[in-house]
């Protein structure tokens, strides 16, 4: 089982789009996603850059990212040397940290040796999913 890192740039986006640490009434009743860029070693995913992506189509319990939103993300990583590990998706309000039906279909064509990240803003609750849908270890700044 790998370990998942999550570095200070990719940290500081994840919570400035999410809404995290930030006041109750900013705080984001639908779902949101970064792509998360990074390297995965043998042992590690090492995510060093999150990426918002925005989505015409969100809801309080769904979010649809378009095929070419994700290919952006993939572009603008390449650029700087890295991949499209994984991604982080909220699940606001009452949901739970997760993976429902959808998150691992996404995971599973997006990024199957990568990792994805649910988060709830409000609760400030974070947990890692690989594919298998086991949890990984998470480190954040
Ligand atoms: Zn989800």
């Amino acid at each position: 089982m790998k370990q998942v890192i999550v570095r200070e740039p990719a940290w500081r986006m994840m919570a400035a789009y999410f809404g995290i640490n930030q006041a109750e009434d900013k705080l984001k009743k639908n779902e949101q996603l970064c792509a998360l860029g990074g390297v995965i070693t043998r042992h590690i995913i090492d995510i060093k850059l999150a990426l918002p992506m925005l989505s015409p189509n969100s809801g309080a319990a769904h979010i649809l990212v378009p095929g070419e939103n994700w290919f952006y993300a993939i572009c603008v990583f390449e650029q700087c040397n890295l991949s499209l590990v994984g991604s982080c998706h909220t699940h606001p309000g009452n949901l739970e940290v997760f993976m429902s039906g959808e998150d691992k279909n996404t995971h599973m064509v997006m990024f199957p040796g990568g990792i994805s990240i649910v988060c709830n803003p409000q609760r400030r609750e974070f947990a890692a999913y690989s594919a298998n849908g086991r949890r990984a270890e998470l480190l954040m700044p």
